[in-house]
């Protein structure tokens, strides 16, 4: 796990994050239903799509669209236990403990937090 402004930061240098943004249906969503909500959305696909030891389709769970948090995901680098490896230095091939868990929902909040307020970064 890192710290968040060194993981936004690194983000942000990423082309390809940096290239999702909440847009359209999903931005509305957000809005519409509130962040509380959808944080409990979070909280549910990161308990069935992320959290478990093996995920057999990983590296294609998360959908690039259809949800806010998918596409915040996607932004953060948490879409899968490949990128969260990567990224967030979370060991692969063993569930997710709750501070795990915690970590990867806080993160998926600052972005969305970002996002309903209309701030994208440059
Ligand atoms: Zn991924």
């Amino acid at each position: 796990m890192r710290d968040l402004d060194d993981l936004f930061a690194a983000l942000s240098r990423s082309r390809f994050r940096s290239s999702f943004q909440l847009r359209g249906r999903d931005l509305a969503y957000l809005q519409s239903k509130g962040l509380p909500t959808v944080l409990s959305h979070a909280e549910d696909f990161i308990a069935k799509r992320l959290a478990p030891a093996v995920i057999p389709n990983d590296g294609k769970q998360t959908p690039f669209r259809g949800h806010p948090v998918f596409v915040a995901q996607h932004a953060t680098a948490c879409c899968c236990r490949g990128c969260l490896e990567k990224w967030h230095r979370i060991p692969p091939g063993t569930e997710l403990s709750e501070v795990h868990k915690a970590y990867v929902l806080a993160v998926l909040e600052r972005w969305l937090i970002q996002r309903a307020a209309g701030f994208n970064e440059a």
